[in-house]
């Protein structure tokens, strides 16, 4: 066996569960202990300070820099209580992940000496080198600054000796250069679009809230095993293994019991989140082996996403305490379940309203109704947007498989509220059928209560009170998903209302007016419900039929964002102005175009220097094998025995040349793509000249695993990686 593989399952059999035990057995004790919240807000910063801060999250209020140094210091007090020495900007750059840049506290005063200060200046704006995060071609050189601004809506934090200060990353001429600043926008417009729906129905309503509640999908592998497979290392998934004779096929590991390892993990992960105010509630094992999920109570969308990008890095840092590596790509294994976040969104008004939960009312369903139907229509008119805000390199691996939504967006009802539409929707109703279906109306809550089934295989389920989107990848920064939606669903909210105003200035009632609009919303917006198996061929030749849009490449699915109708939504409501949207669509093109050209200089790379020598040299025994028979045995006997071990020699001979050719034509594939101009063309090349070869040049190796000795081996395989406790 190859040295780094035996030493890896040798230091495996040696492992401990580590016990974590909680400061204390009562949660509230040491919840959000981490966070400057408003509590302590209260508690370490002047009167007037307080109520600045309390003014800029609740009205958008600027903060002055005399408030602003008040703030600081009264943070930085609370914050020397952990012994915090750093400070930094936390930010949210469009690659995978956040961004820090550390600095100390410590400063010269005027009169020379070393002292401790954290000013106002520091805490609103950081410039951090930004010149090497992605832009897109936004930030020339000349001006290859950018600058973070604190986010006072998301609470500032503390981890290890750090005070993180959450922030919105922009360029010099003021682009936004991240997620959050985007998103911070698309909350602001579906606020303003949906209170003005609102109050058609309800004129105490004068804030909608975007509620996100993520479900994080990982794998946990042991660190001496993840460490002796460069591509999990490098590319964070397998490029190459056979899968395991034990696979999932029995589906005994989802809600099986937890390995003490793995429970050490978690219950460290999960006393962290709590310190750091993240209500993460629910943990259990996934449907393949060694792959995991955690959820959080839902919170505000902002604030959601910060936490789940903080969860992300918490897991990779607690993992390697355990000695785990954990996993946040879309697909790590082939053949095994891949891992998604499904994004629970929902909207409430500041009166208390979930507008996705029919009320007590028939007045409260007309509300509820309206938020459906709009719903139906948002995703009905921008599937290509909500879907090219989900694919990148690692989640089309899984959309489509059999096991994830398909590239194909709809929306699952359930059968009662379907149904419900449906005879809404009916042509020619007469007076008496309308006062019917409005009583229908009143008894919706009762209907929805017997709905319980419940359909998977849905992208986008209506889960009683919260639409699931569930082709969002576990790697993902919500943000993006989070940004399409909410943008989307404004711009569709500001239709409605027009449509419905036009009505009224006609000299409609409005009860009628909003009626008339929802009725021909439904009947618009038909094709984009479906009930059935959303993995079957069946749906996507029905789904063609519909016309509904099937796009499984992603350079392709990423250029529907510059689309008419994604442009009229994202420039429209001013999410993204002309120029952050072409670099967006810029980052995304690379970020793709980076993936594989990783993955296949990887992949080359073991294919040539690991593979083949060991499948060479394994060769050689059959050969040195195949001579000492020949000299022992007669010809004929030896005819006879020999025959096995040739074709084996001949099928090895055959797969190193296949690989040894592939590996090159996929060298050159590459070559010819770099050269090519525009992002575009880059990605549109490295999908369709490269991306095979990763698959064609694994085949032959998989097929090698399985012919080669296992004793020398040498990358860890499929069942050790999966089933390693
Ligand atoms: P399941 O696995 O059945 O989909 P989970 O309990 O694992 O459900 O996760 C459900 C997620 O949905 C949780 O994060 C939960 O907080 C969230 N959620 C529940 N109600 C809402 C809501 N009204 N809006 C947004 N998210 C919600
Ligand atoms: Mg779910």
């Amino acid at each position: 066996m190859s040295q780094m593989r035996f030493f890896a399952l040798q230091e495996l059999a040696n492992r401990q569960p580590i016990d974590i035990k909680n400061p204390s057995n009562k949660l509230s004790d040491y919840y959000g202990i981490h966070v400057f919240d408003r509590k302590k807000m209260q508690e370490y910063l002047p009167k007037e300070a307080f109520k600045a801060v309390t003014n800029a999250i609740e009205k958008g209020t600027p903060i002055s820099r005399s408030m602003a140094d008040l703030i600081a210091n009264g943070m930085k007090s609370w914050a020397k209580s952990f012994n915090v020495t750093h400070y930094t900007h936390w930010f949210q750059p469009l690659t995978d992940g956040t961004a820090e840049k550390h600095d100390g506290f410590i400063e010269f005063s005027d009169d020379g000496d070393v002292i401790e200060r954290f000013s106002g200046k520091l805490l609103i704006q950081q410039e951090p080198d930004a010149s090497s995060f992605p832009n897109g071609g936004i930030r020339n050189t000349f001006e290859a600054r950018g600058y973070t601004a604190w986010d006072v809506s998301s609470p500032a934090f503390v981890v290890d000796t750090t005070l993180c200060i959450p922030t919105i990353f922009i360029s010099y001429t003021g682009e936004a250069l991240d997620y959050k600043t985007p998103l911070l926008k698309a909350l602001a417009a579906v606020d303003k679009a949906a209170t003005e729906v609102c109050q058609l129905f309800d004129k105490n309503i004068t804030r909608v809230y975007a509620n996100l509640g993520w479900e994080q999908e990982y794998f946990l592998v042991d660190s001496a095993l993840f460490n002796a497979r460069p591509d999990l290392c490098l590319t964070g998934r397998t490029l190459m293994g056979h899968s395991s004779a034990k696979d999932q096929q029995l589906d005994d590991h989802y809600f099986g019991s937890i390995p003490p390892r793995v429970t050490g993990f978690m219950k460290e992960l999960e006393l962290e989140c709590h310190k750091l105010g993240i209500p993460v509630k629910t943990r259990h094992n996934e449907v393949a082996p060694n792959q995991f999920e955690l959820a959080p109570i839902f919170e505000d969308v902002n604030l959601a996403n910060d936490h789940n990008q903080l969860v992300m890095d918490l897991m990779k840092r607690i993992a390697q305490k355990h000695n785990f590596n954990v996993l946040l790509h879309e697909k790590p294994f082939k053949g095994v379940n891949g891992s998604g976040k499904h994004n629970n969104w929902s909207l409430c008004t500041d009166t208390g309203i979930n507008l996705f939960a029919p009320g007590k009312s028939p007045k409260g369903n007309m509300l509820f109704l309206t938020f459906i139907v709009n719903v139906l229509m948002m995703v009905y008119k921008n599937q290509d947007l909500l879907r090219a805000s989900i694919v990148s390199a690692g989640n089309s691996h899984r959309l489509g498989a059999n096991e994830a939504p398909p590239a194909i967006l709809s929306i699952f009802l359930g059968r009662h509220l379907s149904h419900m539409l449906d005879e809404l929707g009916a042509e020619d109703l007469t007076a008496e059928e309308k006062k019917a279906l409005k009583l229908g109306i009143g008894r919706i809550p009762e209907i929805l209560l017997d709905n319980t089934d419940r359909n998977r295989t849905s992208p986008f389920a209506f889960t009683g009170n919260r639409f699931e989107f569930r082709a969002a990848g576990s790697s993902s920064n919500c943000a993006a998903a989070m940004i399409a939606i909410n943008a989307a669903m404004a711009h569709q909210l500001n239709a409605f209302k027009a449509q419905v105003d036009k009505l009224i200035n006609e000299g409609i009632g409005r009860d009628e007016a909003i009626f008339n609009v929802l009725k021909e919303t439904i009947i618009a917006s038909k094709a984009i419900r479906f009930e059935g198996d959303g993995y079957s061929d069946d749906w996507k030749t029905e789904a063609a039929k519909r016309g509904l849009t099937n796009i499984n490449q992603v350079p392709e699915a990423l250029m529907k964002y510059n689309d008419p109708q994604a442009r009229e939504v994202l420039l429209g409501e001013k999410i993204f102005n002309e120029n952050e949207l072409t670099s967006r669509i810029e980052v995304e093109l690379e970020k793709y175009t980076k993936k594989i050209q990783i993955e296949s200089r990887v992949l080359g790379d073991l294919a040539i220097n690991h593979i083949v020598p060991i499948a060479v040299a394994y060769q050689n025994r059959l050969l040195e094998n195949l001579r000492g028979l020949k000299e022992i045995f007669t010809e004929e006997e030896y005819a006879e025995m020999s025959q096995d071990r040739k074709d084996l020699v001949r099928e090895i001979s055959h797969r190193v040349t296949a690989i040894k050719i592939l590996v090159r034509e996929m060298t050159e594939a590459r070559k010819v793509a770099n050269h090519l101009e525009s992002q575009e063309e880059k990605a549109f090349s490295y999908e369709k000249n490269v991306s095979p070869y990763l698959e064609s040049i694994r085949d032959h190796i998989d097929h090698l695993e399985m012919e080669i000795d296992d004793e020398i081996w040498p990358l860890p395989k499929y069942r050790e990686l999966l089933f390693s406790k």
